[in-house]
């Protein structure tokens, strides 16, 4: 890491970006791959070629030996598998380095081992990835040296989507064909193209790695399985925007120059509300490039980590008592002339372009309350959705005051004729300079807030891919768009039927928009008398993959197949199983072999001390007695739960793979957890701190 870097110069080194293909390419080829970037031209073989050796050279100019096709399968993480360049020894001995078109566009990944829920059978093991020209290739360089990363989406042989690009592609694909209708519709002309941009905040914890391999919980799972609360929590709010540690600068700084490196704009930082944690957010970006940008953001904060003494934890609940991690998707639709569909504009009440566009947002996200809430849904996430920390599981629209204003004129009246305009905010301090405050104050606790100009979909999970959120944001506001459309199109008057639809959108759907407190226990009441869907677990969640009005979304733009839709289940349910069932056997084998017998010890310290002390003549043990007595009991409660949990856990095995297994794991084992953390976790409070197998909460969180 150099002491000083000139970002401008360094910022997409490692990127083959458009200035790379613009000035290694032929004119001819280069504008070929733009059309295929820019209009899903078809790539000829004979371009590719040309493109895959200017590719490899500049590679091989950063040091690289290998290439990999970089792809995203539904493990939750990345995949790839990388070859050299070189090819068989000549005659001389000697190699070449060559990598062809065909082996740019297609991969061959040995498909069976990564999750299809039934797509493929084992035996037929083909898969493809397949190169994504719309999202650059790039240059990373770690131990292994430097590789070529080539991102690309993968699939079965038989053409059905394994992995988290392809739904998302198709996607684009729905929402850029309906927007341009309805732009159209409004007399634009001019553009081409509708995509949706995306800014992903990324929330992540750092623990010092010493500490962090001395808990086998963190290391089996991501998160603490056991472990008291500290004196000391989130309570005094400090952490929140504090001033940022030297130790911690200097490894966002290190982050930060190998993000700008590969071309991420990475903008924001800072200290998040619990101990420990942080932020990081880039500028946003068209989805599909911010989808792969979100997956280097959290290699990159693993990675850096390791080389400052520190562990980055990016699973959504590392710690009980404390905020976990989320990741806010922030949305929004724009031309490729720049026009964002969400600007509102100083008077959004003549604005009737963006207030259907609105109206159909509110239609899309009522009616598919429940897709969306399935798109956040994840093992570990289930201990933030409605945990008072990150949004509820109930799906609501956040508006603020102008916009809902403006929405009941029209529902009331059927006419619109004033915005709330915004006001001088007045601080009662001369020296500050006036400026005009927003038409409408913040909302922390809505999962779907309009934050100016774009949604914010504050459910996905830290660790989680935005892939899922942003397939379903795009394709179910694409449904809304064409059903505006089909009639628009046919409308003898279109002002008259716009403004019949976007009063007909916003009094069906209103019962969405909701602007206060989403904590609340009023607003879990009031939402239950709305109809909301308010669904707590995974488990629960992941029904609505195959819901009839779900699979007919998806087939109807040809996003997902049926097929698709339940293999996704069945991935959901197998991943639910298996992660709590590792968090069980984890926790079985640090009660057994760590906990208990520290516990122990420490009660043959204690009675030892005990029998000194009357030996020396002393008949005032009753301190020494009474801890004995308390640690005792709590070592039966702890092997009581111990032997519990154990039989749960062994029977969990015998359930039927899938919705059975998964839904026994959230009602029988997860219970069976919690039963053996609290007397181990009381334990904790007890036994002497020497004695205690694995380092703290307060040890983990305020030593890092
Ligand atoms: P917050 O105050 O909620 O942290 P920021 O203004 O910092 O919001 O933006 C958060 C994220 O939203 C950033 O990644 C930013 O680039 C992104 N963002 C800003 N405008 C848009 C937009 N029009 N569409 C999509 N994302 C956007
Ligand atoms: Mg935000």
């Amino acid at each position: 890491m150099s002491e000083n870097i000139k970002v401008t110069e360094i910022f997409g080194e490692d990127v083959f970006n458009d200035s790379v293909m613009q000035q290694r390419l032929p004119k001819k080829v280069y504008k070929e791959l733009k059309q295929t970037i820019l209009e899903g031209k078809e790539l000829s073989l004979e371009m590719a070629d040309v493109i895959a050796h200017e590719m490899k050279e500049w590679a091989i100019e950063k040091g690289a030996t290998h290439y990999t096709h970089w792809f995203q399968p539904l493990t939750g993480v990345t995949a790839e598998k990388h070859d050299s360049f070189i090819t068989a020894p000549l005659p001389s001995g000697k190699v070449l380095m060559s990598f062809s078109g065909k082996e740019l566009i297609k991969g061959e990944p040995d498909a069976s081992s990564f999750p299809s829920g039934g797509l493929r059978a084992t035996f037929e093991a083909r898969g493809y990835t397949a190169w994504d020209c719309t999202s650059p290739a790039f240059v990373r360089h770690d131990a292994a040296g430097a590789t070529l990363c080539i991102p690309t989406a993968f699939c079965s042989y038989t053409g059905e989507a394994l992995d988290q690009k392809t739904p998302l592609l198709r996607s684009m694909q729905a929402i850029d064909k309906q927007a341009m209708r309805l732009i159209r519709l409004f007399g634009d002309t001019t553009a081409k193209k509708v995509i949706p941009s995306v800014g992903a905040e990324q929330e992540y914890f750092l623990v010092d790695e010493k500490k962090f391999m001395q808990r086998k919980d963190l290391t089996f799972t991501g998160r603490t399985l056991f472990g008291a609360m500290p004196p000391k929590g989130q309570e005094l709010d400090d952490h929140y925007l504090g001033t940022i540690r030297q130790k911690i600068s200097g490894y966002m700084k290190h982050v930060n120059e190998e993000l700008w490196r590969l071309g991420v704009t990475s903008k924001t930082q800072h200290n998040e509300v619990a101990p420990a944690q942080h932020e990081l957010a880039p500028i946003y970006a068209e989805v599909n490039v911010e989808v792969d940008h979100n997956q280097i953001i959290m290699q990159t904060l693993k990675r850096v980590a390791s080389q400052h003494g520190m562990k980055c934890l990016l699973h959504e609940k590392p710690f009980a008592g404390v905020n976990g991690s989320g990741k806010h998707n922030n949305w929004s639709l724009t031309t490729d002339t720049g026009v964002n569909l969400l600007e509102p504009g100083n008077t959004p009440h003549e604005n009737v372009q963006f207030l259907l566009v609105l109206s159909c947002i509110l239609k899309a996200v009522d009616k598919h309350a429940a897709l969306l809430r399935e798109s956040a849904a994840d093992v570990g996430n289930d201990h933030r959705l409605g945990a008072n920390e990150a949004p509820p599981a109930i799906i609501s629209v956040f508006l603020g005051t102008q916009l809902t204003d403006v929405m009941n004129q029209l529902i009331t009246t059927g006419m619109a004729d004033h915005s709330i305009g915004s006001e001088k905010l007045e601080t009662g301090v001369k020296s500050i300079p006036e400026f005009m405050r927003d038409t409408t104050d913040r909302n922390r606790t809505s999962p779907f807030a309009f934050t100016g100009n774009k949604f914010e979909f504050r459910m996905v999970g830290s660790r989680d891919s935005i892939a899922p959120a942003n397939v379903v944001l795009n394709t179910i506001v694409a449904e809304a768009f064409k059903e505006v459309c089909d009639v628009l199109e046919n409308a003898e008057d279109v002002d008259m039927a716009v403004h019949d639809l976007i009063k007909k959108n916003f009094t069906e759907h209103q019962r969405i928009v909701f602007n206060g407190n989403g904590y609340s226990d009023e607003w879990v009441e009031e939402a239950k008398r709305r109809g909301l869907p308010n669904i707590g677990c995974m488990v629960d969640a992941v029904e609505a993959l195959t819901s009839e009005q779900t699979i007919e979304l998806f087939e109807k733009f040809g996003v997902f197949t049926k097929a698709e839709l339940e293999s996704r289940k069945e991935i959901k349910y197998e991943a639910y199983s298996k992660a709590i069932n590792i968090e069980a056997k984890t926790m079985i084998d640090v009660a057994s072999k760590q906990i208990i017998p520290a516990v122990i010890k420490y009660t043959r310290q204690l009675a030892d001390s005990i029998n000194a002390v009357v030996a020396a003549g002393v008949l005032e043990v009753e301190v020494q007695t009474e801890l004995l007595r308390e640690t005792s009991a709590l070592l039966k409660k702890t092997k009581d739960a111990l032997n519990e949990l154990k039989k749960v856990t062994e029977e969990a095995l015998t359930k039927e793979e899938g919705k059975e297994s998964a839904m026994f794991y959230h009602e029988k084992v997860m219970p069976s957890m919690e039963a053996l953390r609290t007397p181990v976790d009381e334990l904790e409070m007890i036994v002497d701190k020497d004695m205690w197998p694995m380092p703290s909460y307060g040890d983990l969180l305020f030593d890092v």
